[in-house]
């Protein structure tokens, strides 16, 4: 039988991977870092992600319950301060990196043990690279621009500062985020597994002022400082209302890449892990995997339109719009379903619970 390639080890190619192999396919990953765990720049880093765990088990079919913590979690909006109940949408931290912690670790061991092979240190540069992979490979290179050059996917340029250092291990699991003018996004510092990071980004290129403003309010809001900052930039699939695709010409596209991210916040780790079962399904059956990939997606519209108008109000109105959301919207039933309901794969998940008590 022929191999069943996937380029890169991350979220959603790790689950591509386990899938295809449960299916009895031989699968050779191919990974441009030496090792698990995604670039070195960021990672290891402590990230989070709303997911009702049983039914992104049911759907992907791998329990990543074991990488997943509660947290506690504080937002400033504009410099003040709003308690939220992440548990509103079932928000849960995890780590992404190579440490055995991490969430890709957990998802490297069960691919291993069920025969996926890896290839790392290979890098694919060029869109002759690409071209050279069979039909049907599945590119699940994440936030990298070769993918996204060589696979002609839309994307726009996200700006980003980001520092962390080692904690104690006692320190619990946190979120904190930052509305405030130092950046027309949001900034956010996370603690898990004995690490702190710190990240601030934006869709428009953001000057030192800006770094040094969000470092002030973590130092008066959680009195942390950190010695290094660096600075990247990341392509990110929201530059077209129309982003999300499935395939490129005969290759198959998953996670980020795909446009299986929500385009609001960014969340992209819930969508990772749900295209990943959709990309696998793709070698098998094209014609399901189109209507699962547009399930997953359907939200990414709304979403992308209502950023944009969030964008442009003035600060008076951003701020009652966000303080609205944040301390009455997560208290509605009604609001809180929407905004699960507009993560990618959230959708399907839920789909796939109710199918099988039917
Ligand atoms: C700093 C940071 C913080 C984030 N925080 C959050 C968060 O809190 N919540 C959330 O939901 N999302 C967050 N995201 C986004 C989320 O991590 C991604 O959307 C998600 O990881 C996408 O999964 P993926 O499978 O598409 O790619 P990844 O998991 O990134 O995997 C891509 C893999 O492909 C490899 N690769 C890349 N290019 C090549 C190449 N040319 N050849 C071979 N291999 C290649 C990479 O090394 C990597 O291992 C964050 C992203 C970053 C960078």
């Amino acid at each position: 039988m022929a191999e069943n390639i996937v380029v890169g080890a991350g979220l959603s190619g790790l689950v591509a991977a386990i899938n295809l192999v449960r299916e009895g396919r031989e699968v050779l990953v191919l990974e441009r870092e030496k090792c698990i765990g995604g670039s070195s720049l960021y990672h290891p880093s402590p990230q989070g992600t709303p997911v009702d765990i049983e039914a992104l088990k049911r759907y992907i079919g791998v329990d990543i319950s074991p990488a997943l913590s509660y947290f506690e979690s504080k937002t400033f909006v504009f410099g003040k301060e709003i308690t939220v109940d992440s548990e509103a949408i079932s928000a849960r931290l995890l780590e992404r990196g190579p440490r055995s912690t991490s969430l890709d670790s957990l998802l490297y061991d069960i691919a291993v043990k069920e025969g996926v092979r890896f290839k790392f240190g290979q890098e694919l540069v060029s869109q002759d690279d690409f071209a050279k992979l069979p039909p049907d490979t599945i590119v699940a290179t994440g936030l990298h621009f070769e993918g996204f050059d060589s696979m002609r996917v839309d994307y726009l340029t996200s700006f980003h500062y980001a520092a962390r250092k080692k904690t104690g291990d006692d320190k619990p699991p946190h979120v904190t985020i930052y509305e405030d003018d130092f950046t027309p996004d949001y900034a956010y510092t996370t603690s898990l597994n004995g690490i702190v990071f710190a990240h601030c980004f934006a869709r428009v290129p953001i000057g030192n002022r800006t770094l040094e403003a969000f470092k002030e309010s973590i130092y008066r809001n959680e009195g942390l400082e950190f010695d290094e900052w660096i600075d990247f930039t990341f392509p990110v699939p929201a530059a077209r209302i129309s982003n999300p695709s499935l395939f490129s010409g005969n290759k198959i596209l998953a996670g980020t890449i795909g446009g299986f991210i929500e385009p609001f916040m960014f969340f992209g780790i819930h969508g990772a892990l749900v295209s990943g079962k959709i990309a696998a399904m793709a070698v098998m059956d094209k014609d399901r995997a189109i209507e699962e990939a547009r399930i997953a997606t359907s939200a990414f519209k709304g979403a992308y339109i209502l950023q944009k108008v969030l964008r442009y109000q003035p600060r008076f109105s951003k701020e009652f719009l966000l303080r609205f959301a944040i301390e009455q919207g997560l208290k509605m039933p009604v609001l809180t379903r929407v905004a699960k309901d507009s993560i990618p794969g959230w959708l399907n998940c839920k789909r796939a619970v109710r199918e099988s008590f039917s």
